[in-house]
C-alpha cells in the first residue's frame, strides 16, 4: 500500500486561491513600510539557539516552550526564528549597522514555534515585521502605532473596527519599583500559582501578568497595577503618545483606544510602550489579536551592541488572510486575464506567435495572457466566463483570411474586430486591455 503523506501538524499548503489573499496582505503591508520610509531586509531563517534564547529570555513561553531547535551535524544548537527581532538586532550588530541610524526596517517572512494548532495559530506562520531603531521619543511611538493602525484599516476592501490596548511599562526605575510590589503581593499566593508561574516569581515576575492560566488570572485580577508606579517622566511620555494617537481622525473613526494595564508583552526587554491591535470582526475566533508590538530600547546592549532604542511591532499574515476571507472585504484584482481562443483547424504557429508578441507588449502591464487550444469553442467561451478572464481575443480561419482577430470584453459583453497588425504596436495594446479597478 502506497503511503499518503500530509502535511507535518501544524503547518499547511497556501494553495494559490489563497495565496492571493496572502499575496494581498504582504504587498499592502511593504507599501505602507515604504510610505513610512522602511527598507525592506531579510535574515536567515536559522540562528545560533542563544540569539533568541538570550533575546527572549529563557523564562519567556517561547524560549521555554516553542522553539524549534535541533544541533547541526557540526554539533552546534540553531533554532529555527520565532520571531523577527532577535535576528535583526543580531545582524544589526554583526554588520555594524550602528553607523547606519536610524533604521526603518520591514521584513518579512516564515517564522516556528511549537504550540498547539488551532485556527489562526500554526507551528509555521508567517509575519509582517517593522522595526525601528535609534529614535527614543514618544513622537517615533505615537508615529509607528499610527503606521500600523493605517495598515490595519486600509487593508480590505471595507473599513473594519479594531481595539488598540495599549500600555507603559515606563523606565528601569519604574519597573524596579512596580517588580517589588508585584513579588510582596504574589508571594502569600505562591503555593497556588502553576508551576510556570512559580518558577517566574523569583526571575520574572512581571510575566506573571501574561499568564493564561486561569488561577494566575484571579490572582493577578487584584494585583498592584503597574501605573501605580510609574515615573512623573515615565508618565507623561505615556500621555503624549495616547494623546497623538487619539488625535488621528483615522483612530477616532475606526480604534477604540483601551488601556490595558494589564498587557505586559511575553518578553523581557519591552520598556515604555507596548500595545496590540485586535480586530472585533469577530471571525477570527480566540486568535483575535493580529498584530502586537512595543519599545525595547535595553535589547541591543543587551545583545551585545551599544545602547540603541528602538521600537517595533508584527502582526500575523495567517489571521489577517481570515479576515480577507469575508467575502465584502477584498476581491481578486482585475488585471487584465487574455485569453486566445483559435478555432481546431487555425495555423498553431502563427496563434502561438501572437501570444508571444502580446507578453511582449504587456510585460509592464499586470496581465496575463494564456491560450485556450482544444474544444468546442462556444464551451471554451463559457469556461473562460467562469475563470474570471477579461477579454477572450477569438481566432475563426475566415477573420485570419483577413488578418482580423474579434476582441471580446468580458465584462461590458463588447465585442469589437481589430487588424492583427494593430497588435505589434505596445501603445495600442496597453490601452486596449489596461482595465481600471
Ligand atoms: P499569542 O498571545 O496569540 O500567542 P504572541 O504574543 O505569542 O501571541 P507575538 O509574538 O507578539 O504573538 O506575534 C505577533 C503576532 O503574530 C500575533 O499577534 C499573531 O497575529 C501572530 N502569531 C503569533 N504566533 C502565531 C502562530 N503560532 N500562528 C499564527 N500567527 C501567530
Ligand atoms: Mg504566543
Amino acid at each position: 500500500m502506497s503511503q499518503k503523506y500530509q502535511p507535518v501538524r501544524g503547518t499547511h499548503d497556501i494553495l494559490p486561491d489563497e495565496f492571493e489573499k496572502f499575496q494581498a496582505v504582504v504587498s499592502h503591508a511593504r507599501r505602507m513600510a515604504m510610505l513610512d520610509g522602511f527598507r525592506e531586509m531579510t535574515t536567515p531563517i536559522f540562528e545560533t539557539t542563544d540569539v533568541f534564547a538570550r533575546s527572549m529570555g529563557e523564562t519567556s513561553d517561547v524560549v521555554s516552550k516553542e522553539m524549534f531547535t535541533f544541533e547541526t551535524k557540526g554539533g552546534d544548537s540553531v533554532t529555527l526564528r520565532p520571531e523577527f527581532t532577535a535576528g535583526n538586532v543580531r545582524s544589526f550588530i554583526s554588520n555594524g549597522l550602528q553607523q547606519k541610524l536610524p533604521l526603518k526596517l520591514f521584513s518579512t517572512g516564515p517564522l516556528f514555534r511549537y504550540e498547539r494548532p488551532q485556527k489562526g495559530r500554526q507551528r509555521q506562520f508567517h509575519q509582517v515585521n517593522f522595526e525601528w531603531l535609534g529614535d527614543d521619543s514618544a513622537q517615533a511611538d505615537a508615529e509607528i502605532i499610527l503606521l500600523a493602525a493605517r495598515f490595519l484599516i486600509y487593508l480590505g476592501d471595507i473599513k473594519t473596527p479594531y481595539t488598540l490596548l495599549i500600555n507603559t511599562l515606563g523606565d528601569g526605575q519604574s519597573r524596579d519599583a512596580y517588580r517589588k510590589a508585584l513579588v510582596d503581593y504574589l508571594t502569600p499566593y505562591e503555593s497556588q500559582l502553576s508551576e510556570d508561574s512559580k518558577r517566574r516569581l523569583a526571575k520574572n515576575p512581571l510575566r506573571i501578568l501574561d499568564s493564561k492560566d486561569p488561577s494566575d488570572q484571579n490572582i493577578t485580577q487584584n494585583a498592584p497595577k503597574l501605573t501605580q508606579y510609574l515615573s512623573d517622566m515615565a508618565r507623561t511620555r505615556f500621555e503624549t503618545v495616547c494623546a497623538l494617537i487619539k488625535a488621528q481622525p483615522e483612530i477616532q473613526k475606526y480604534v477604540k483606544v483601551e488601556i490595558a494595564p494589564s498587557l505586559v508583552r511575553g518578553l523581557d526587554y519591552y520598556n515604555h510602550t507596548v500595545f496590540e491591535f485586535v480586530s472585533d470582526l469577530g471571525e477570527l475566533g480566540a486568535q483575535n489579536t493580529v498584530l502586537a508590538g512595543g519599545r525595547y530600547d535595553g535589547l541591543v546592549e543587551h545583545m551585545g551592541g551599544n545602547p540603541t532604542p528602538a521600537i517595533g511591532f508584527a502582526a500575523g499574515v495567517e489571521r489577517l488572510v481570515l479576515m480577507l476571507e469575508r467575502p465584502d472585504m477584498w476581491q481578486p484584482s482585475n488585471d487584465a486575464k487574455i485569453l486566445l481562443i483559435p478555432s481546431e483547424d487555425f495555423d498553431k504557429n502563427v496563434v502561438l506567435t501572437f501570444a508571444l508578441q502580446l507578453r511582449s507588449n504587456l510585460r509592464l502591464n499586470n496581465a496575463s495572457v494564456e491560450i485556450s487550444w482544444h474544444g468546442n469553442i462556444k464551451k471554451r467561451m463559457e469556461k473562460a466566463g467562469k475563470a474570471q478572464v477579461s477579454h477572450v481575443i477569438l481566432f475563426s480561419p475566415e477573420e485570419a483570411e483577413k488578418k482580423q482577430c474579434a476582441v471580446k470584453n468580458m465584462h461590458s459583453g463588447e465585442q469589437t474586430t481589430y487588424l492583427t497588425s494593430q497588435f505589434s504596436d505596445a501603445d495600442f495594446v496597453n490601452r486596449l486591455f489596461t482595465i481600471v479597478r
